[in-house]
């Protein structure tokens, strides 16, 4: 991990077609080297599609990369968050602050805001449900120092101007793009989408490289969500995605079925792992993730994501929570 993190990429940016500029912005997570920020041209500036994450020196990585596309922060004239994570809207208050315009932002972003204003009664919460997962008192304390000092990514919360709800467009050189709900990965999460051309702004909803987050405690069934958005995606019929993260893609009919055949196997194997006994989520986590190593860098998401497909598969019928200390897991 301290590879990755001393590693330190810098800002890039590229235009990908007339008008369409991806901004490469670093981040300091391992195995998630960057996400991006895309630039379209609107009028005598661009409209900003998200901001990477705020950390020390990151503004000078996103006029690096707008500066590879002779834009400047002053040129931006909207900010747009597909979603509230950290890398995705963490530097919008600067932005904002700088170009003196607008952000235009989901209004669920609770699961941000309570984050970032409240961090201890967070990670009091996210301590209580791993309690109640199995997590023995010794991972749960080393996981409460590090969150301790752990910085949220994100420069100040800020309100969105104005609320990101289908039935608003965004105005570019390339045409009106239109909203799109798709929680699952964040209850704030939307998708954009330019329909002459076809072209989908995916956030984390869609990546080319298919993997699952859950933003678990803020919904009653992230991954039934993230499912239905995926329909939602699917009707749209978008011929390139530029996602929030890795390169643009065309093949977005298979990675939408990529993404629901996954979700169904992670499904089985979590019901698998309940099997011959109840089990608690904690006890189950190795057992369904077999190829990722469990180690601290892990085990929050990974327990956050089992916890999502226990919810999911509770909601639909097929397991059955057995309440206690902890509680515990059997198939309906
Ligand atoms: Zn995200
Ligand atoms: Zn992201």
């Amino acid at each position: 991990m301290s590879e990755t993190n001393t590693k330190r990429e810098l800002g890039r940016g590229e235009s990908v077609m007339a008008g369409v500029y991806r901004l490469r912005l670093p981040l300091p997570w391992p195995g998630v080297p960057h996400c991006n920020a895309w630039a379209v041209a609107a009028g005598d500036g661009v409209v900003l599609f998200d901001t990477g994450m705020h950390q020390p020196g990151s503004m000078a990585h996103l006029e690096r990369a707008l500066q590879m596309c002779h834009l400047r922060v002053e040129d931006i004239n909207l900010v747009v968050c597909t979603h509230a994570h950290s890398d995705h809207y963490g530097q919008a208050a600067t932005i904002v602050e700088r170009a003196g315009c607008e952000l235009w932002m989901h209004p669920n972003y609770q699961h941000m805001s309570q984050w970032a204003q409240d961090t201890d009664a967070a990670v009091a919460r996210r301590l209580e449900v791993a309690r109640q997962s199995g997590v023995p008192e010794e991972p749960l304390r080393r996981y409460a120092e590090q969150r301790k000092d752990h910085d949220s990514g994100i420069a100040a919360v800020i309100e969105p101007d104005r609320a990101l709800l289908p039935g608003v467009t965004i105005a570019t050189d390339l045409g009106t793009w239109t909203v799109h709900e798709t929680p699952g990965h964040a209850p704030s999460h939307v998708c954009l989408f330019q329909p002459e051309r076809r072209l989908l702004i995916s956030g984390d909803h869609l990546l080319g490289r298919i993997s699952l987050f859950f933003d678990y405690g803020f919904s009653p069934d992230p991954v039934g969500e993230f499912v239905n958005s995926l329909d939602v995606v699917e009707r749209l019929g978008a011929r390139l995605c530029l996602p929030g993260h890795g390169r643009t893609f065309t093949d977005v009919h298979a990675h939408i079925e990529g993404n629901r055949k996954l979700v169904a196997e992670r499904s089985e194997r979590v019901l698998a792992a309940m099997a011959p006994e109840p089990a608690t989520a904690f006890e189950m986590v190795p057992r369904i993730y077999d190829d990722i190593p469990f180690s601290p860098a892990t085990a929050a998401w990974l327990l956050m994501e089992t916890l999502s497909f226990l919810l999911h598969l509770q909601v639909t019928g097929r397991a059955i929570k057995i309440p206690g200390e902890p509680e515990r897991w059997e198939p309906a």
